[in-house]
């Protein structure tokens, strides 16, 4: 109804400013006016203002004299804080950002949409539901992990990861599904020994796909469970399937557009996991992907510009630096060569069983710079049947030291973040706000 008002309201401004006569009056600008039909959700986990310095670095052109302008230049809008409710001091998890985002209120770590007091709470995808909007959500973690389980569910702990997947057939908002397109990894949450929910999606009618090949079989619109890894998927540099991400996205995309607007939560979890990681290399493959799933939905807000988007991160981690010890320098160049994720470069020395030579050569053959002698003896010394994250911990730091990156934790950290909004009510989200404001002002265009 409010659609076809705002639709009058615009078309009398045209007549009016194409009338000489009321020139001088000024139309309110039709972002103003325009209630956005659609609402997208992006969070970036971990991807602090310095991953996005380093991706400014990573993605630029050096043959040209600039600085390449990437999605968060056009788009940046506002700052952010992270911190959780007083409880659990100044340093969020996951679990409490995202309850925060979603709902609006500040809880505490490892909370997953319910408040201090374990109450459940209403977030900005069960209020676009009520609104007869479609939802949806595009992650590249297990869907049931703290992210995208705050928007849906209802638990006092993020770990609760069968209960949480329950949730997703159990609760429903007037005998319907809270969400139409669930697409990310964790068929170890749905197909279990105690419940399928697989099983129990498709007898109501969702569309269950495990292989990414699957989904361009689907007719459209479907409602669609695609569950395409055990639990998180792979590394966006080990994927096979390039640019996962906005590969799902645009799946969600085409199921989600109707008359009625819908609602989609993407998440780009696994920048978070690089950063708890420390693996830089790691980290850009991701902050390429969420970049081109950006680029995706900057083309559809062209095509759809009565889409309103959002995209923040719900804290840092890593304590990423670009630059360490004293030293002017961040080398970026060096990531560009690294095909696969360190834990695969492991996993093919273990593999093929390497002799000390033999993993030199490969090391810097796949890293594409050539290793120092300090370096080469670790190497060399490397006791191959310890676990992959005691391994890849002593390879991580040769691509540290090769590009000058610096670290300070393996767990997050409790600086702002910053915000980017494009599309109708984008001015929502300006400034200086607390993360729960975004909710705030995701409830405030809802609830309208
Ligand atoms: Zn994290």
């Amino acid at each position: 109804m409010l659609k076809k008002i705002l639709l009058v309201s615009t078309s009398v401004i045209l007549v009016a400013c194409s009338s000489t006569q009321l020139s001088n009056i000024k139309p309110a600008p039709v972002a103003e006016l325009n209630q956005p039909l659609n609402i997208i959700m992006v969070v970036a986990d971990g991807m602090g203002p310095a991953f996005t310095s380093a991706y400014k670095f990573y993605h630029d052109d050096p043959a040209t004299p600039e600085m390449e302008a990437t999605w968060f230049d056009r788009h940046h809008i506002g700052m952010s804080t992270t911190y959780p409710a007083h409880v659990s001091g100044l340093v969020t998890d996951s679990a409490a950002s995202a309850t925060a985002l979603a709902a609006g209120i500040k809880s505490y770590n490892g909370a997953i949409g319910v408040d201090v007091d374990k109450n459940p709470v209403r977030t900005v995808l069960h209020a676009a539901k009520a609104n007869g909007m479609k939802t949806g959500l595009a992650v590249t973690s297990q869907i049931v992990h703290a992210t995208p389980a705050a928007y849906i569910a209802h638990n006092e702990s993020r770990r609760n990861y069968d209960a949480i997947a329950d949730q997703y057939f159990d609760l429903r908002y007037q005998d319907d599904f809270w969400v139409d397109v669930m697409l990310g990894g964790g068929t170890a949450y749905f197909d279990r020994e105690d419940r399928n929910l697989a099983q129990e999606f498709t007898a109501a009618g969702y569309v269950y796909a495990t292989e990414y090949a699957e989904l361009a079989q689907i007719q459209v619109p479907s409602r669609v469970l695609g569950l395409f890894a055990e639990k998180g998927l792979p590394w966006a540099l080990d994927d096979p399937q390039p640019n996962r991400l906005r590969t799902l996205t645009e799946h969600a995309l085409t199921h989600l557009q109707n008359d009625e607007g819908f609602f989609l939560l993407v998440e780009a979890s696994q920048v978070d996991w690089a950063g708890h990681a420390n693996d830089i290399a790691g980290a850009m493959a991701e902050m390429q992907d969420l970049h081109d799933t950006l680029l995706l939905l900057e083309e559809f807000q062209r095509a759809h510009p009565n889409t309103l988007v959002i995209v923040t991160a719900d804290h840092s981690t890593g304590g990423l630096t670009l630059a360490k010890d004293g030293e002017y320098r961040w080398s970026p160049e060096y990531l560009h060569h690294i095909p696969v994720s360190v834990e695969s470069m492991v996993l093919t020395m273990q593999e093929k069983d390497m002799n000390g030579t033999e993993r030199v050569q490969y090391l810097e053959q796949v890293l594409a710079f050539d290793l120092t002698i300090e370096q080469e003896e670790t190497v060399v010394l490397m006791d191959l049947s310890q676990g992959l994250r005691a391994l890849t911990a002593q390879i991580k730091p040769f691509i540290d030291a090769k590009t000058n990156t610096g670290w300070t934790t393996s767990g997050h950290t409790a600086i702002d973040v910053q915000v980017y909004a494009s599309g109708p009510h984008a001015d929502k989200f300006a400034g200086q706000q607390d993360n729960t404001d975004i909710a705030k002002a995701i409830f405030a265009i809802l609830d309208k």
